[in-house]
């Protein structure tokens, strides 16, 4: 029978255990080590090498060599988060740039100048973990609960998901860390009349993660976070570094740093391997004997040549000494979350500590000094709590898994999600229950709706709290704001540092009737257990219910958000006719109800194919010849004369066909017919006409400096083209859309309202 496993994966470390009749860590790589560093190397030959061993030989593999993949996953390119991690090669020495054919804002590692996302480097952690541990369990291992830090917001956890789907390994869970931390010290055991709160300190390499956690009967709610997500074990290594390197400096008297950023840049990658370990040592070395001596030797030199020897001793005290101010900054951070979550002390039942940084003795000492030992509770090996809890909720929840396309929990077998319908087919039976575990979620931040009022000013409406238990599900009526409106926007939002709101999903209602203005929209937010917002909406009027399909963060995100960009652009263009405009949003209401009606996986290649539907809608808004049968046939034989190539054969044979017949045609009718199935064929290259507008432009611009500069984009164009490079394709059209729209012809000079925004509750 296959095994299911929990994951800890760690921004530093990454740790699997296992529960059967006790729970064990499963020890990784080829020295059994408890701990696998979440780091992906790759090779000369490309392969990629992951855990410890390409840690400790850094110098072999830098700069193709990633860690903290954690840190950049659902992240935007523009964070300030990934832009402290660009700006420090020395840490990162990998490339971070935008992801080409990604969203506008997605994350990209570059390794040997290829990209992966995020999520691939971490899907090589934890393939590998899955790997060894079907070595040491000595059987398959399907399943598992992987461990998210409280604070990962959806993107974050679709992210992770995606890594796991990747890895080839189905969540039964995706947990906190925190939750996981505490089930681990044994909450999970406690009877249901019994309530406790716990403080859960979870000091690591690179984050310093505080939360405070309500647990009775096996229930544990997430009360609140705090922390630092940049004081960790790594900040402890830069004082011990520098705290040697002046050292140094001062025994030869020069100026050692400067020394290392003269080396090479193969020999600085030598030299920063071998002292970063040699530091790190001292550090562990440090919380079991009185001092540690640190040794680099022939790696280094002055001016003149002469050697220069790292050797250095550091004793406990100086060590201490050293990071008591960085200590007392973890505990000012537990005041200031106490004081903000209205926590007294008193009220904390234990204080849970969890991460590699909690071994340091001297961190034990403060907080006991300051708390009083016996609220203190901590193992001997406070960096594998977070694993050992996350097997045990598997070990307990062996028959579901969560559906890998809308996150609700379904039982293990089925073969389609009951919720979504989507294909889950290849789920397998696991572990038997024995009297397992509950957790209960809370939500861990507010929820929120975008509507408009008649002025068009736009509001924030709350749909779901922090800190509701999950699963939870809300109902709420909103409006149309127009007659016969076609489209509903539908813009999701989630509270945010500094009271600010962050996007959080986008989608879109399509409505077939013709409904009058001010009609009611009965709206279902569920938000499963893994905070995924699913939204479905009854037209009142009707009685009929819909679907709305949320972005995940994938393709479907950069497809929904261009189809929002889109209508924005073309409904405020006042050199649009209104009839255009017409036309348009049928044609996205049938690219949304395409949208509704496949259920594809947000990373789907289908949504590409709907963006350049889209994209082919607007171009046509902008051409100036109604778009009648006649404009179906010029669009076919341009298509045909400038792009052949990049055409399918089969269509190149059918468009040629079609044409002549269309020729032949004599009645309308019959025209029509034939112009319908022109469209069929030429609305799949969205991307060549919409390159091939730029030309027409360039040919009928009356302005020479236009014409100029479509002329240049179309050539641009081409040259992406002949190097198959779509996505270049995509961002020249993309950045040049402007000179489409100065093109575009004058409008009747009198608009109709178009709008597709939500009319408030309260109209
Ligand atoms: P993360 O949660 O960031 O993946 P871990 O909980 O595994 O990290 O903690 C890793 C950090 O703990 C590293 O900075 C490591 O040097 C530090 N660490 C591990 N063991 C010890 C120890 N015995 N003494 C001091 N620091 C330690
Ligand atoms: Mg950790």
């Amino acid at each position: 029978m296959s095994k299911t496993i929990g994951i800890d994966l760690g921004t530093t470390n990454s740790v699997v255990a296992f529960k059967d009749t006790t729970v064990k860590v499963v020890s990784t790589g080829p020295n059994n080590e408890d701990l696998c560093r979440s780091c992906v190397a790759m090779d000369p030959s490309g392969s990629f090498v992951v855990g410890n061993a390409p840690f400790k030989n850094w110098k072999k593999y830098a700069p193709n060599i990633v860690v903290s993949a954690k840190r950049l996953m659902g992240g935007s390119i523009s964070d300030p988060e990934v832009l402290k991690m660009k700006a420090d090669k020395t840490s990162y020495p990998y490339g971070i740039t935008k992801l080409s054919g990604g969203t506008d804002e997605s994350v990209a590692i570059v390794m040997q100048g290829k990209q992966f996302t995020p999520e691939q480097i971490s899907a090589e952690v934890l393939r590998q973990l899955k790997k060894d541990a079907e070595v040491k369990l000595g059987d398959q291992v399907t399943h598992a609960v992987i461990t998210v830090p409280a604070y990962f917001n959806e993107k974050q956890k679709a992210a992770t998901r995606k890594a796991a789907e990747l890895a080839g390994l189905k969540v039964q869970r995706l947990l906190a860390e925190p939750t996981a931390a505490a089930i681990s010290y044994g909450a999970d055991k406690m009877s249901a009349d019994e309530g406790k709160i716990f403080l859960v300190y979870d000091f690591g390499g690179g984050t310093f993660d505080l939360s405070i956690l309500v647990a009775s009967g096996g229930n544990f709610i997430e009360s609140g976070t705090g922390g630092d997500r940049w004081l960790g074990g790594d900040d402890i290594d830069r004082l011990v570094s520098d705290y040697v390197l002046q050292q140094v400096s001062d025994k030869y008297e020069v100026d050692v740093k400067q020394i290392i950023e003269s080396l090479s840049e193969k020999k600085k990658y030598a030299f920063q391997g071998e002292f970063k370990t040699e530091i790190e040592n001292a550090k562990k070395a440090l919380s079991q004997s009185d001092s540690y001596t640190i040794s680099v030797y022939d790696s280094l030199e002055t001016e003149d040549i002469d050697p220069i020897d790292i050797e250095v001793c550091i004793k406990r005290a100086q060590f201490e000494n050293l990071i008591r101010p960085l200590v007392q900054r973890t505990l000012d951070l537990i005041d200031i979350l106490l004081e903000k979550t209205q926590y007294p002390i008193d009220t904390i039942d234990n204080i849970l500590l969890v991460g590699g940084s909690s071994c340091i003795p001297l961190v034990r000492q403060m907080l006991s000094d300051k708390y009083g030992k016996e609220k203190i509770l901590s193992s001997e090996k406070p960096m594998l709590a977070i694993a050992e809890g996350a097997a045990i909720l598997s070990h307990s929840m062996g028959t579901e898994v969560e559906c890998p396309n809308c996150g609700q929990v379904i039982p293990v077998g089925s073969d389609e999600c009951p919720h979504c319908h989507a294909s889950v087919a290849g789920a397998v039976s696991s572990n038997v229950q024995d009297g397992g575990v509950s957790v209960s979620f809370t939500t861990k931040h507010k929820y929120f709706i975008e509507t408009v009022d008649e002025a068009e000013n736009a509001d924030y409406q709350l749909i779901i709290g922090d800190n509701e238990v999950l699963p939870n599900e809300v109902s709420k009526k909103f409006f149309t704001l127009l007659e016969n409106q076609k489209i509903v926007t539908v813009k999701l939002f989630s509270d945010a540092e500094n009271n600010s709101k962050q996007l959080i999903g986008i989608g879109f209602l399509s409505l077939q009737d013709n409904l009058p203005a001010h009609s009611p929209l009965q709206f279902t937010f569920r938000l499963t257990e893994d905070e995924l917002l699913c939204v479905r909406v009854k037209i009142v009027a009707t009685g009929k219910s819909q679907d709305v399909i949320i972005s995940r963060g994938n393709k479907d995100e950069h497809c929904l958000i261009e189809i929002n960009k889109t209508m924005v652009e073309v409904m405020n263009n006042l050199d649009v006719a209104d009839y255009k405009k017409s036309e348009f949003f049928s044609k996205i209401q049938e690219v949304i109800d395409g949208i509704s009606a496949s259920a594809i996986p947000s990373d789907s290649a289908k949504w590409t194919e709907f963006e350049n539907a889209v994209k082919l809608a607007r171009s046509l808004s902008l051409v100036k010849d109604e778009h009648n049968n006649e404009g179906e046939a010029n669009i076919a034989k341009f298509l045909l004369n400038i792009f052949e190539q990049y055409i399918r054969p089969e269509d190149v044979v059918a468009l040629e066909r079609e044409l002549k017949n269309f020729d032949r045609a004599s009645s309308p009718m019959e025209k029509n017919e034939i112009a319908n199935k022109l469209h069929e064929i030429t609305v799949h290259y969205g991307l060549l006409l919409n390159g091939g507008m730029f030309a027409i432009v360039a040919e009928n611009a009356s302005d020479p400096d236009l014409a100029q500069k479509a002329k240049s984009v179309f050539s641009q164009f081409m040259s992406a083209l002949h190097a198959h490079d779509i996505s270049r394709a995509n961002n020249i059209l993309d950045s040049n859309v402007h000179l489409l729209n100065s093109f575009a012809q004058a409008g009747s000079g009198f608009t109709t309202a178009f709008t597709t925004s939500l009319g408030r509750s309260d109209v």
